[in-house]
Parts: structure tokens; C-alpha cells; sequence
């Protein structure tokens, strides 16, 4: 089956129609039979020397980020979720309800059905593919729509699921812009969303309409907190690691450091150091920092810093496009004294650039950091386990991490998502298979006690008596004292 290449209407119904048909056989499938089709094409994955390629040159990223974030996050997430702990989340239970102690509640995990996965730019393959390895693996068909700049990886993904013999219908790449994804939302069954905050509620308005569930995986504007106490060489690093890989363009990066004023010169100087001796340029060659993606991020990028400027702040690096490099390649920028109420200090910078921010303790950090509509992720650096652990309590975000960066993302066993307008739901963690389910509970007569069960059941149906009424009336008493 090949991609689908537009909106097509008569594409777009026939794939939804391919899943429809292809998806109770794949429900009826076990888990672990589900499990070993995900891990046969996990190894398709793994051997392809297309499918880096692909991410790196479309992307404009280093090959670097390419294998070790893209495909090992992909593999990781297949390893992980179609492992045991995969398993025993969507296991049958069976309970036994308090009151009617005869009775048995059997709880499933069924799919939702079709689901349709939305997915940006940033990463290919981490956040399009990756994101269909739960539904999948909870027995949903996936449509998954990756962005129009980036359509290679998905493509090349299903490639290889037909290679690798697996399922028809089960996995297919729809491709197309926005309306094709608003086409989509209005098929499914449910929708994971990757994306902007305005796509996120374009689609949440959408599917509340049709009162299917979403999950939304949104913009971030990450605060990371360096405390006096914290290895200011190693925050440095993680600093201009997190705010500089894949240029800057990652979700969950560390989008303004807040810095203990007492440290705030020393970890300034490291940073800007480590910013100066980054690697810019095309990927074709051996470089840290790849391109922007588009030109609509260093326009904001440049606005963002521009007004920064104006409210007190000092460039240390970088600040604009490479001067004697065509192309988009944005210099690692370090942007010291930005006032807290800059739009570099508030909105989403998708560009390697870094405000910093001076404050007096963690007490201000923390209140700076959770002054913002978004709550994706935060990041702490003390020595002092106990007092990062706290500060960390504190933040508003999805996830947090002490002592490094990005890394939060690669725990393939923890759920990872925001809060605020970052976003609902979540990916990572057994908890993610059982978003793409609902929970069907069937409530029966325990063997040997349907006696017991049919006296009971005469007793509270029609016609009411009034000793009943005072028997029941006595066992609240006592089961509720
Ligand atoms: P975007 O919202 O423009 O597009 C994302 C996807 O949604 C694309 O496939 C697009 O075609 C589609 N789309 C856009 N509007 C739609 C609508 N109304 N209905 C249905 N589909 C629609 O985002 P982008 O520019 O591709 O990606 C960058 C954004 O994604 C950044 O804000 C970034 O922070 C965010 N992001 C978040 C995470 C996360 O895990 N929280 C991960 C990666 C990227």
C-alpha cells in the first residue's frame, strides 16, 4: 500500500477504511503477538542506513542526533513498552466489588479503535514514529500524519513495516498539511497530537466536539535553575548542550536559566565559552549545531532578542545568522540580564538561543520559573541532592530533571508530558498504553455463588419493602461506622 499524498478525500477515506477493516484482527491478537510484530520491525529500524540519512538531511541535524536521540529513542520506547511491564498494564483483572462480594468485575483494556497520530517538524521519527508504538501496541490501527516538512522518516517507516511483512492497514502514513490533519481528527477514534499550543487547542476544539479523547504534547518554555552550591562547569555543559542541540529546536530544552546572582559571572563565562567553540554549519560535515528549520523561527528569534535588548539585555554571543554562512544557521547565543517580562524570557524560543536570568534564591527561581502559561519541563543543578529534590517539588512541570538534561525524555519507563498549556496526557511509562484504551468492566455471578446472587437480586428489585429498606438501612451502619 503506498503513502497517501494529499488530502485526497477518496486517499484519505480509503486508508481510514484499510484500518477500519484491518484493526479487530489485530485486537485479537495477544500482546506478546503484537509485541514480537513491533520488535521484527524495531530491527528493520535498527539496520537501516536510510533511515539516519533521511532524518539528518531533512532535518538539517547532525547524524549525531539523528542515530542517538531519533532511532534510539524508537528503540528504546519498542524495547520497553513491548517488554513485561508493557504487558502487565493491559492486563485482565478481576475484582471483587465490596458490596455484592458474590459478584465478579472483570476489567479490560480495550483499543479505542483508529488512531490518528499528529506530528511535528523537530523530530521525524522520535515524535511521529515513536509516538505509534503505544497505540499499536494496545491494539489500535495508527494513521499517522508527520509534518509536511518532514515526511521522510514516517515514509520510510512504513516501507519497512510492509517489508518486514507486518500487518496491512495497521500502520499507514497519511501525508498533508494542517487541513489534512483536521480531516483526520474528524475520522478517528482518538488523537495524539504533537505540536504548537494553537494546534494543540485547534484540535483539542475539534475533538471535543466530537467528544473523542486527545492527547496533546506541546510547546515548552523550560526554566532550568543553577543554584550557588551546584558544579558550575558541568551546569554550564548541560546548559549549552540542552539549549544548543538539535539548534535549539527541542521541546522540552532548557529555554532561560535562572542563576543564582552570586555564581551568576563564573557560569556566565563557562557558558559563553562552551557556546564559542560549538561547531556551526551544514551537516555534511563534522558539526554540533546544525540549521533552523524554517524562516519563520529566526524572524522570531531575532524579534525575541531585539526586544530583549531593549529591556536591559547584554548579547554575550551569537544574536544573529551566521555572517559568512549562507543558509540558516543561527550562532549559539547567550543573552545575559533579560528582564523578566522579555518575550526571550516568556515565549517559546524554537532557535539555539539563551536568556539568563539573575536571582536572589531559589525562592525567586522557583516563582519566576512557574510565572508562565507553559509547564513542560525544568531542570535543577545543586550539589545537594535533598535541596534540588525540593526545589524540584516545586516547579510546575511535566517532568524534571536534577543535574542534566534532556535525559527525561529517554526514561522510557516514566511518563513524560505537561502541564498548563504544555499539553494533556502523556508518552512514556506502561501508564501511556492505557491512554489509547478504555477500560470495559463486565460485571458477572462468581461460580458457586449465583444462588446467593439470584436471592439478593429478588430481594432489591421491585416490588420495594419496607424490611428491606430497614436491612439495608442497618448495613450501612455497620460497613460505613
Ligand atoms: P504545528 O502545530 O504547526 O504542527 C504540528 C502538526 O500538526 C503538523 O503535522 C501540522 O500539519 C499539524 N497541524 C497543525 N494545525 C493543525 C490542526 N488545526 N489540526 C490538525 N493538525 C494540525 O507544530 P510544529 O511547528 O510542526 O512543531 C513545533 C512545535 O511542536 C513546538 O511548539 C514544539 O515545542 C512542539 N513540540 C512539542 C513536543 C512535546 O513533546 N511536548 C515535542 C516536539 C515538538
Amino acid at each position: 500500500m503506498d503513502a497517501h499524498d494529499s488530502l485526497s478525500p477518496p486517499s484519505l477515506a480509503s486508508a481510514v477504511a484499510q484500518a477500519r477493516a484491518a484493526q479487530p484482527a489485530w485486537a485479537a491478537l495477544s500482546f506478546r503477538e503484537r509485541a514480537r510484530a513491533l520488535r521484527k520491525l524495531a530491527l528493520r529500524l535498527r539496520d537501516d542506513q536510510e533511515l539516519p540519512r533521511l532524518i539528518s538531511s531533512e532535518g538539517g541535524k547532525p547524524m549525531f542526533e539523528a542515530v542517538g536521540f531519533e532511532v534510539v529513542y524508537l528503540l528504546e520506547s519498542i524495547r520497553f513498552l513491548a517488554g513485561r511491564a508493557g504487558r502487565a498494564a493491559l492486563v485482565e483483572t478481576c475484582r471483587r466489588p465490596f458490596v455484592f462480594p458474590w459478584k465478579r468485575a472483570r476489567v479490560a483494556w480495550r483499543p479505542r479503535g483508529v488512531v490518528a497520530v499528529i506530528g511535528p517538524w523537530n523530530f521525524p521519527l522520535l515524535n511521529n514514529v515513536g509516538d505509534a508504538v503505544a497505540p499499536l501496541l494496545a491494539g489500535n490501527a495508527v494513521l499517522l500524519k508527520p509534518s509536511p516538512h518532514t515526511p521522510g522518516a514516517s515514509r520510510r517507516v512504513e516501507q519497512l513495516w510492509r517489508q518486514a511483512s507486518l500487518p496491512n492497514g495497521i500502520f499507514q502514513v497519511v501525508e498533508g498539511d494542517a487541513e489534512v490533519g483536521r480531516a483526520l481528527v474528524d475520522v478517528c477514534d482518538m488523537v495524539f497530537f504533537t505540536g504548537s499550543v494553537a494546534g494543540g487547542q485547534a484540535v483539542a476544539r475539534r475533538a471535543g466536539e466530537r467528544l473523542i479523547p486527545y492527547v496533546a504534547e506541546l510547546g515548552g518554555k523550560s526554566p532550568m535553575i543553577v543554584l550557588a552550591d551546584a558544579d558550575l562547569e558541568a551546569a554550564a555543559r548541560g546548559a549549552a548542550w540542552g539549549a544548543f542541540a538539535n539548534s535549539g529546536q527541542i521541546c522540552i530544552r532548557p529555554q532561560r536559566v535562572l542563576v543564582q546572582a552570586e555564581v551568576a559571572d563564573a557560569f556566565v563565562a563557562l557558558l559563553v565559552h562552551k557556546a564559542q567553540t560549538l561547531r556551526v554549519g551544514p551537516v555534511t560535515g563534522d558539526v554540533d549545531v546544525g540549521a533552523l528549520m524554517l524562516d519563520a523561527q529566526v524572524e522570531r528569534a531575532r524579534a525575541q532578542i531585539a526586544d530583549a535588548v531593549t529591556r536591559g539585555g547584554q548579547i554575550l554571543c551569537g544574536g544573529d545568522l551566521l555572517a559568512d554562512q549562507p543558509g540558516r544557521f543561527f550562532a549559539p547565543t547567550v543573552i545575559d540580564h533579560v528582564a523578566p517580562d522579555a518575550a526571550l524570557a516568556r515565549e517559546e524560543t524554537f532557535a539555539p538561543v539563551l536568556p539568563i536570568l539573575r536571582v536572589r534564591d531559589a525562592d525567586e527561581a522557583v516563582r519566576l520559573a512557574n510565572d508562565s502559561p507553559l509547564g513542560l519541563a525544568g531542570y535543577v543543578w545543586s550539589a545537594n541532592s535533598e535541596t534540588a529534590r525540593n526545589v524540584a517539588r516545586r516547579l510546575q512541570t511535566g517532568s524534571v530533571c536534577i543535574n542534566d538534561v534532556l535525559v527525561n525524555y529517554l526514561c522510557a519507563n516514566a511518563p513524560l508530558g505537561g502541564i498548563k498549556q504544555s499539553g494533556l496526557g502523556f508518552r512514556n511509562g506502561p501508564e501511556a498504553l492505557r491512554q489509547f484504551c478504555y477500560p470495559q468492566t463486565i460485571v458477572e455471578d462468581r461460580a458457586l455463588l449465583g444462588w446467593l446472587a439470584a436471592f439478593v437480586r429478588r430481594q432489591l428489585a421491585f416490588p420495594y419493602r419496607q424490611r428491606t429498606l430497614r436491612l439495608v438501612r442497618w448495613l450501612i451502619r455497620v460497613i460505613y461506622p
